[in-house]
């Protein structure tokens, strides 16, 4: 069976509802650069950057799944490195597909729910408005918040990261907490976290001033890392439309430190 990159993104498309998703201007979602060669292999990244065209062109495939895509730092020109990274797609015919807030939300593949499920934490319900649509999951437990900093932190060690968390109190339980991956500590995050009764929210990052609000408002916040946090949901992609077109995938670790 042959698949051509049209095919595919309709698929995509329709699978993570990217015409119906609100998102920043810069996410770009979908086709992001055209191969005119029927998809051979999948190659999953969390940023588009060097190391991870480098990856794809390794793996001898020529699709390129990404979170954060090629326009993701706003209008520039195409010179210096942005120009070699265009340049390098174009010479190995290699499409770039780019799935920001419609991968981050999505149910079964999304960044949120994965991020739940890899900290045993069972969602029950939505988090993180923007715009029309919910970003993130939350739920209720009764566990130790340290319990939940040790999973977390076994999951951003295995991808190059570490977490930093808001003041702990000894012995403190987590009731109801909320999950909101990538830059996911923001003043929107905090008040609708504070209206729900959160009282634990796992992010991948956030400014200074949330671990200060946090301590102020009996809030435990847990960063986890912005890439950790997203590596999830470009894998559980590539992993879904490598099986659905029985295509080679795999999934290029770049991590950034932060
Ligand atoms: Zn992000």
């Amino acid at each position: 069976m042959t698949i051509s990159l049209a095919e595919l993104a309709r698929y995509a498309d329709g699978l993570l509802e990217t015409a119906s998703i609100p998102d920043y201007p810069n996410a770009v979602n979908g086709v992001q650069i055209y191969s005119p060669s029927p998809i051979r292999g999948i190659t999953a990244a969390v940023d588009f950057s060097t190391r991870a065209v480098e990856g794809a062109i390794a793996s001898g495939g020529n699709l390129l799944l990404v979170h954060h895509g090629m326009f993701w730092g706003g209008l520039e020109p195409i010179t210096g490195s942005h120009y070699r990274r265009v340049r390098m797609l174009i010479e190995s015919d290699i499409a770039v597909y780019a799935s920001h807030l419609p991968l981050d939300r999505h149910p079964t593949l999304g960044n949120n729910v994965l991020l739940a499920k890899e900290l045993d934490l069972q969602p029950s319900a939505s988090f993180a408005r923007f715009e029309d649509t919910f970003i993130g999951v939350r739920g209720e437990s009764d566990i130790e918040t340290a319990a939940i900093v040790t999973s977390a932190q076994r999951f951003a060690r295995i991808h190059g990261g570490d977490v930093r968390t808001s003041l702990i109190q000894a012995g403190r339980r987590t009731r109801t907490w909320a999950i909101c991956t990538g830059a996911g500590a923001s003043a929107d995050t905090l008040k609708e976290a504070s209206t729900l009764g959160i009282d634990t929210l796992i992010v991948g990052e956030g400014p200074h001033w949330t671990a200060v609000h946090a301590e102020e408002n009996d809030l435990v916040i847990i960063y986890a890392g912005h890439y950790a946090t997203e590596t999830l949901g470009v894998r559980a992609l590539a992993q879904h439309l490598g099986e659905k077109y029985d295509l080679p995938w795999n999934f290029v670790s770049a991590p950034t430190g932060l």
